[in-house]
């Protein structure tokens, strides 16, 4: 007995004088959303940081089973399947993604689709499969934002013709990103990296530095190209190298033009920086479909954009709000 309340005379001297242990806390998650999952924050302790990142890993969770189109009951895998035959009341979620999803279509000239779908549902980049150009032609009409309809009273979604689908595959990774930050914000904790495979974001600095974020060389994997600072920002790479296969001496790969229905060769990757993941996610695939100049001329008109595109003759181009200065070149 006596042994006993010692110990818990000791316990508590030690905890009451102990100093706050904050400590970096962080976990990877393979599979989620088809993708490697990284959370890192700075909690009050060990049991606090599992707890937050927790709750982060339970949202992704909640955003893949609502948005993927490879699951069957989702709620935009129901859209597609009724949208065309009549107007499918949707969440507010889905509702809200859609509306900012048209807006960046509109802002990148149709680049960014997420009808790209009616014909993208036809590649299967691991299986080296694609459609036929008699496929291609068929469903390519049927990819055009203008065909889906948004009632912003009744929160209703129609697909004016047959054979639309929505894919949210270019924006949900950076909305899941945003909402994770929201989740950590809410809980108190001022610095953490949220990133779901290209997209992520950060909250405060790291150490009393910026997060180092690294480019990769588009072929070589373990080459950087450039090395980005950040505090407080959206960043997310899309790249030819993520889902593809070479058939041909020609690369298949998952960013599809939405013109053509074919993949957007025009730049090999493209780094967006902005202040929110589901912006650098709905403005990463621009690049491949316009070009480099043309891209680039967008985001300078957008005003909150920054971006490191890397066109097919190795060349890197930077917007003019990455002055060297801020780009760390060498490891
Ligand atoms: P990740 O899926 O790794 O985040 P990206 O951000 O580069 O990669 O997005 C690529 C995904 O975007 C594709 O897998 C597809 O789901 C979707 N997508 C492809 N082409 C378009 C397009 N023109 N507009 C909108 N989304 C697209
Ligand atoms: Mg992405």
């Amino acid at each position: 007995m006596a042994t006993g309340k010692l110990v818990l005379y000791l316990l508590a001297a030690c905890c009451a004088s102990a100093p706050v242990r904050a400590e970096w806390v962080s976990r990877t998650v393979d599979g989620t959303m088809g993708t490697r999952i990284q959370v890192e924050v700075w909690a009050a302790d060990n049991a606090a940081g599992d707890i937050a990142i927790d709750a982060v890993m339970a949202e992704m969770r909640r955003i893949e089973n609502n948005l993927s189109t490879y699951k069957p009951d989702s709620e935009l895998s129901r859209l597609n399947a009724d949208a065309a035959t009549r107007a499918v009341k949707v969440s507010d979620e889905l509702f809200g993604l859609l509306t900012t999803a048209m807006d960046y279509s509109r802002i990148t000239e149709g680049a960014f689709d997420v009808t790209y779908a009616s014909v993208g549902f036809m590649y299967d980049f691991r299986a080296r499969h694609r459609p036929s150009e008699a496929q291609i032609k068929k469903a390519l009409p049927e990819v055009n934002y203008r065909l889906v309809q948004l009632d912003a009273a009744r929160h209703t979604v129609h697909y004016v013709r047959a054979g639309v689908r929505i894919d949210l595959g270019g924006i949900a990774k950076g909305y899941a990103v945003d909402r994770g930050i929201a989740l950590l914000q809410q809980r108190g904790i001022q610095h953490a990296l949220v990133s779901a495979g290209g997209d992520s974001r950060v909250i405060g600095d790291r150490f009393g530095r910026p997060w180092i974020i690294a480019i990769r060389h588009p072929d070589r994997q373990d080459e950087i190209i450039t090395r980005i600072p950040l505090v407080d920002t959206a960043i997310s790479t899309s790249g030819d190298y993520e889902r593809y296969f070479d058939e041909g001496g020609q690369r298949y790969h998952h960013i599809i033009d939405p013109h053509t229905g074919h993949s957007a060769s025009a730049v090999r990757s493209a780094t967006i920086l902005a202040d929110t993941a589901t912006r650098t996610d709905g403005l990463s695939k621009t690049a491949f479909v316009l070009g480099a100049e043309k891209a680039l001329a967008i985001y300078k008109r957008l005003g909150d954009v920054d971006a490191v595109l890397v066109t097919p003759d190795g060349k890197v181009h930077y917007s003019d709000g990455l002055a060297p200065a801020e780009v760390l070149s060498s490891p």
